[in-house]
């Protein structure tokens, strides 16, 4: 399988991760001079906070994530692929994902963070990735 990014003579600035910051970036650089590559391992960004909400059963789950497809689809240069990225050469300047190499210019990594458990293994396994 391949990423099937079309070629482009702009430079490319890949963006791991649709969450709060990638996405924010992704919107600065629509339609400007670059070739942006934003991907994710979903294909909907979460709003976070609201998470309490859902868990509650205040909102459902469609309130709080939205198609990041659709946030772009009006947008030539940036190019959504849900892949996740398992890794980074960087001396290739590539990332390696489960659908195969994405090359970069620039690599923004907008992973999030990890949540700690500090050792409440009870609770890391009620935990739904
Ligand atoms: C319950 C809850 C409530 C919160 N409330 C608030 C609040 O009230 N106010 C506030 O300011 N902040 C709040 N936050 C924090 C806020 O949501 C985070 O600070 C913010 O989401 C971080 O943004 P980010 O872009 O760094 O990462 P994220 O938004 O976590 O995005 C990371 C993205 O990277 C993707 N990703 C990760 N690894 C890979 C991989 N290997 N391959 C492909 N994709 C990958 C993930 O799928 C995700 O979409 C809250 C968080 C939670 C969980």
């Amino acid at each position: 399988m391949s990423a099937r990014i079309p070629e482009s003579k702009l430079p490319r600035i890949v963006i791991i991760g649709a969450g709060f910051g990638g996405l924010k970036l992704a919107r600065i650089l629509a339609n400007k001079p670059y070739q942006i590559v934003l991907v994710d391992k979903h294909n909907f960004h979460q709003f976070q906070p609201l998470f309490y909400q859902v868990a509650t059963a205040g909102l459902a789950p469609s309130a709080i994530a939205f198609p990041i497809r659709k946030l772009f689809h009006q947008t030539p240069n940036v190019h959504f692929r849900m892949v996740s990225v398992l890794s980074v050469n960087t001396m290739m300047k590539s990332i390696e994902t489960d659908i195969g190499t994405i090359t970069f210019d620039k690599l923004v990594i907008a992973t999030g963070a990890d949540t700690n458990y500090f050792g409440n293994t009870s609770i890391k396994s009620m935990h739904f990735q």
